[in-house]
């Protein structure tokens, strides 16, 4: 059967616009269309393939776990799912993990845990949510209505209650909101899809006691942020400030499906037997590929190397910048970047991403002006410069027009 782009129209329900070329193969940072036409991998998969295509550690442990056992649901447990969530609270101020498939999974099995400690511990009053507008937190029609972009939850029909969005960075209007009646306040340490925005600390700091004060909990979506990104495990780690929740996802499994939230014994324990689920969630195949990835990126050496990497890539996009004016700001943290547009060229970030694709580079958008790269934690240096040159051509033809 000949797979071409055309068969996604014929055959895939239209919610996604895809590209107009399909990869077939990655290596590294690399990877090849079916043309064999060869790109350097700036995306990363929306920030998943934190190690690269193909990583051999994470090659052996999935065809290692696929040889043994690949699945048998929550009926039993399984080695892979329990050494993964060891690791995971030796690395956090977790005590307890629970396993999805995915960050708006992980997410939902936050705000549901929120809740039912709300009632169980103060009662029915407190079931307010508070999160941020132009926040992401999945799809699931709880989290995509808990995140900031009404667009996303607009059109299904009557949502679920009591949910309320502050503007992030801006601590009096969290505190506009917030009551005893605040069950939760769910952020993301860095808005990542939003884009990227890095939170001011003293906002974070501020967001934490108002939390103590009105005995909510704060729950932290790292699943952009989460392992490695930033440079630290978790990107609270750097901001001096310590959730009650947090989700992890996307880098969790280096492109293998993973989700999972992370909490304290105190607040785990109203989670109880058959409160709530997942067939496949702690699926050995996953927790064997995830328990590998958290084994590379903890090690210093990688977390040093996030750093080394963003400076420069960023003095990259600055001499760019330098030569063709189109940037007014570079920011983020670690590989998590947004190159945003100024007024000359606003609203062309996809024209750019589209551009680069010709010259063989994969980045991604976070709103119409702002370029986001979010590279393997581990890229080459060779490919980050190889990378930027393919990305000023890119700029040259944008700005020729
Ligand atoms: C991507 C993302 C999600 C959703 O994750 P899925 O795996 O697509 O469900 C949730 N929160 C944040 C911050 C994200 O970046």
């Amino acid at each position: 059967m000949q797979v071409t782009r055309e068969l996604f129209d014929d055959v895939m329900v239209p919610n996604y616009a895809p590209s107009a070329i399909i990869p077939v193969r990655g290596q590294g940072s690399r990877v090849w269309d079916q043309n064999d036409k060869e790109y350097i991998d700036f995306a990363g998969g929306i920030a998943v393939n934190c190690l690269g295509h193909c990583h051999p550690a994470l090659v052996q442990a999935l065809t290692e776990q696929g040889q043994k056992l690949w699945h048998l649901s929550n009926v039993m447990t399984n080695e892979p799912a329990l050494r993964l969530a060891k690791k995971l609270t030796d690395l956090t101020f977790a005590d307890k993990v629970y396993f999805a498939n995915s960050g708006a999974e992980a997410n939902e099995a936050a705000l549901k845990l929120a809740r039912r400690w709300a009632l169980d511990v103060h009662g029915q009053h407190k079931s307010q949510i508070i999160s941020f507008s132009k926040s992401f937190h999945g799809r699931t029609f709880f989290t995509v209505t808990v995140g900031g972009q009404a667009a996303y939850s607009d059109g299904f029909g009557p949502k679920p209650g009591d949910i309320a969005h502050a503007n992030y960075n801006d601590l009096a209007s969290v505190e506009a909101l917030i009551s005893n009646n605040t069950c939760a306040v769910m952020l993301e340490p860095l808005q990542g899809e939003g884009g990227i925005i890095s939170p001011d600390p003293d906002f974070i700091k501020g967001v934490r006691a108002l939390c103590d004060k009105h005995n909510a909990l704060m729950i932290f979506d790292e699943v952009q942020t989460g392992v490695g990104r930033t440079g630290a495990m978790y990107a609270y780690q750097d901001l001096g400030v310590t959730p009650d929740i947090l989700t992890s996802a996307k880098a969790l499994g280096g492109g293998f499906p993973i989700g999972a939230m992370l909490t304290t014994t105190e607040i785990a324990k109203h989670l109880k037997v058959g409160t709530h689920g997942s067939t496949y969630g702690g699926n050995p195949l996953a927790c064997a590929v995830a328990e590998a990835v958290i084994d590379v990126v903890s090690h210093n050496d990688v977390l040093a190397g996030v750093m080394e990497r963003e400076q420069l890539l960023r003095d990259g996009l600055v001499r760019i910048n330098e030569k063709y004016n189109v940037f007014a700001e570079i920011r983020g943290k670690g590989l998590l970047l947004g190159a945003a547009l100024n007024d000359t060229y606003k609203g062309q970030a996809k024209a750019i991403l589209t551009a680069a694709a010709e010259h063989g580079l994969m980045c991604l958008i976070a709103g119409a002006d702002v370029v986001r790269f979010t590279p393997s934690l581990v890229i080459p240096i060779a490919d980050i410069e190889q990378g930027l040159a393919r990305f000023e051509q890119a700029v040259a033809q944008v700005v020729k027009g």
